[in-house]
């Protein structure tokens, strides 16, 4: 999937593994996923709250609408970079 940033980078997730995308656990889900003690890797991947993207060049957040899921999910949030320490 690519993703055009509004400061014209393109990010894309085709590598794997990749600095560009990366799922959020709320501390509900992660409690959990806590829950059940052991965890197989592969579900993880399925289960988190958010799809987050950052943007290597401008450091804006792209969230992506929660729990849809494939290439055509829409983003619901773009955040840009107020400060940085
Ligand atoms: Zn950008």
């Amino acid at each position: 999937m690519v993703q055009w940033c509004k400061c014209d980078e393109r990010m894309s997730n085709t590598s794997c593994p990749n600095d560009i995308q990366y799922h959020v656990y709320s501390d509900r889900t992660m409690d959990k996923i806590l829950e059940n003690d052991t965890v197989d890797v592969l579900d993880l991947s399925g289960i988190y709250d958010y799809e987050v993207w950052l943007c290597p060049k401008c450091k804006r957040l792209y969230i992506f609408e929660p729990f849809v899921r494939g290439e055509d999910k829409p983003v619901k949030y773009i955040y840009k970079l107020e400060s940085e320490t």
